[in-house]
């Protein structure tokens, strides 16, 4: 069937069902707009809720304890994307034996953890102890 030899008749049934399923789609489209109303107005209270706070942004939770991270805090962030609050977050060491473990020849690898160790070297000259959380800000 192209579109050259469709007939009228073939047209018409194509129409019906396609009419057909549009109808549905905008049924089920009206019957959800309270609930999509509703998630808007939720969603302007919990705005409105961090706002009154400081204008506080939620950055996510820590992967260790679930707690609630906000841009700011004292933390860490992994390579993958989570984050951990700072009594979760690795120490020097552990963020070094976690590259050490992850070990792979492929030249990325290689390269964040040449950068890290040399922020854990700078680290310890300026003082700091291999045994301290890595302090980044989420
Ligand atoms: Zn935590």
């Amino acid at each position: 069937m192209t579109l050259e030899t469709l007939t009228k008749d073939e047209r018409k049934e194509i129409q019906a069902i396609v009419e057909g399923l549009d109808n549905a789609a905008e049924e089920i489209r009206k019957s959800i707009a309270p609930q999509v109303h509703a998630i808007g107005a939720i969603e302007g209270i919990r705005d409105e809720f961090l706002m009154a706070r400081g204008d506080l942004e939620v950055a996510g939770y820590c992967v260790g304890c679930e707690c609630i991270l906000f841009h700011g805090d004292r933390g860490y962030h992994y390579e993958d994307g989570e984050i951990s609050c700072i009594d979760c977050s690795p120490t020097w060491a552990d963020a070094e034996e976690s590259f050490k473990a992850a070990a792979g020849d492929d030249e990325e690898h290689a390269e964040a953890y040449a950068d890290f160790k040399s922020r854990m070297e700078e680290h310890v000259a300026g003082g700091g102890s291999v045994n301290e959380k890595i302090p980044y800000i989420i």
